[in-house]
């Protein structure tokens, strides 16, 4: 168990040139490893389950971002709304309403992304381009004063096909423009839309090319993760 610590200079540098931030996913790795991450700087990482990311916050230094980029049931919004950065997976009206309805037990603005479905496979989540345009037209008419959309994010195909990837991120940043430009003014809440997460340790060049801002790293920073988780 170390972390990498020349991957993680290199990575840092090309993210940097990119003007992106990058997200040092820890999920499944010990507590000793973030703590070696934050002592060379890093300050956001991102956590897959809700039980593991609330032990790790207790357990580490506060001034750490934490960003949820798993799936996310809507009954355990709750746990994580007190403190979390940033949720990057959100892929349904009711998810939103939820975190909605706890930031605003919490009194504050939880900031999130939409899920966009790009990936040829069928089990990644997210919303398909027509799903994610209705829901953007009816944003007037939902209760979101407690939720600040930043984003999107979208995970490709995990695929050797770098034209395939490519295109897919791509799309995703075509997606996200045309929000950005139609809906900036119209919407309290997507008023600070200006955030694209996608690429992860096998595409994430790719992605900062097609125009991504956030990265999700971890087994070039962590090594390879060991499951089962628990
Ligand atoms: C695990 C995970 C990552 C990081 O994956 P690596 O290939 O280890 O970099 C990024 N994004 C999401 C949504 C993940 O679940």
């Amino acid at each position: 168990m170390a972390i990498n610590i020349q991957a993680y200079a290199k990575i840092k540098s090309i993210v940097l040139q990119n003007n992106a931030t990058l997200v040092a996913v820890s999920k499944t790795k010990p507590i000793e490893d973030i703590q070696a991450l934050y002592d060379l700087g890093q300050r956001d990482f991102g956590e897959n389950y809700v039980q593991e990311l609330t032990d790790k916050f207790e357990a580490l230094p506060k001034d750490i971002r934490w960003h949820f980029i798993g799936h996310l049931q809507s009954n355990k919004v709750k746990y994580i709304a007190p403190f979390v950065q940033l949720i990057h997976g959100v892929d349904s009206e009711k998810l939103l309403l939820e975190i909605n309805k706890q930031g605003a037990k919490n009194n504050r603005i939880i900031d999130c992304l939409l899920q966009v479905h790009i990936a040829k496979e069928e089990t990644k989540f997210g919303f398909n381009e027509m799903e994610l345009a209705e829901l953007v037209s009816k944003m007037n008419t939902i209760n979101l004063t407690n939720i600040s959309i930043r984003g999107l994010m979208g995970m490709a195909s995990f695929s050797e096909d770098k034209e395939l990837v490519k295109n897919e991120f791509n799309g995703l940043q075509k997606i996200f423009k045309s929000i950005s430009f139609s809906s900036f003014d119209t919407h309290p809440s997507l008023s600070a839309f200006n955030l694209l997460s996608m690429g992860m340790s096998g595409d994430y060049e790719l992605a900062l090319q097609e125009g991504s801002n956030m990265v999700r790293i971890g087994s070039l920073l962590f090594g390879e993760r060991q499951y089962p988780v628990k």
